[in-house]
């Protein structure tokens, strides 16, 4: 799910003219903070947290987008739960996600942070999303994902769709579909360089020296 469809339609037509096809540049390389906040006090298996893991993460969402020529570089955060009451509650309402990205962003970073599972008694219960990526024009950037819903690659893969500027599409085959499937991996030519341009525009501090390996 992401917000301001509106707005993303407009970034999308104004994105053509400038971007060459996604064949013919340099891999674009974004660097992301993976903020965990561990859901309780008790010490989690290292396998939980493994930076082995989130470069596994990264493997499948890299593959969907490396058809665009985009790859993303993740850097693992793992926080302690009590530092932050804040994030250690599980979220009920869109606002509170709003209050997340605001405490976590970082200028030269994107952000994913994965909170408790959310309580579904309030506005984050209405919709069955399990994450929620501001728009690129908001204010506070980033993805806010659920716990239990953290290592799924298309979904995060998805949210990086509208982080970049993507709204949703109708098939059930793109990336951007409104529902997530384990085959929703297609994006086309024109998402490829909207998002590219998406990336300069907004994201250009997040965007880094592609001397490093691809995760
Ligand atoms: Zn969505």
């Amino acid at each position: 799910m992401g917000f301001f469809g509106l707005l993303a339609l407009l970034v999308s037509k104004t994105a053509l003219a400038s971007v060459a096809p996604p064949s013919r540049m340099e891999t674009l390389r974004l660097g992301i903070r993976y903020v965990v906040y561990l859901p309780t006090r008790e010490p989690l298996p290292s396998s939980e947290t493994s930076n082995a893991k989130l470069q596994e993460l990264f493997k499948g969402i890299n593959a969907i987008w490396s058809s665009c020529g985009i790859a993303f570089e993740p850097q693992l955060v793992v926080a302690e739960a009590d530092r932050s009451p804040r994030q250690n509650r599980a979220p009920a309402a869109l606002d509170e996600l709003f209050k997340i990205r605001h405490e976590l962003k970082q200028d030269g970073s994107m952000l994913i942070a994965v909170t408790q599972p959310w309580n579904r008694a309030d506005s984050l219960g209405k919709t069955g999303a399990n994450a929620w990526t501001a728009m690129p024009g908001t204010e506070d950037h980033g993805i806010i994902v659920e716990w239990p819903e953290r290592w799924n690659s298309n979904l995060l893969a998805h949210e990086l769709g509208h982080y970049l500027g993507l709204d949703h599409r109708e098939k059930r085959s793109e990336l951007m579909a409104p529902v997530i499937y384990r085959d929703s991996t297609g994006l086309s030519l024109e998402e490829c360089t909207a998002a590219r341009h998406t990336a300069s525009a907004y994201w250009k501090k997040m965007i880094r020296n592609s001397t490093q390996i691809a995760g």
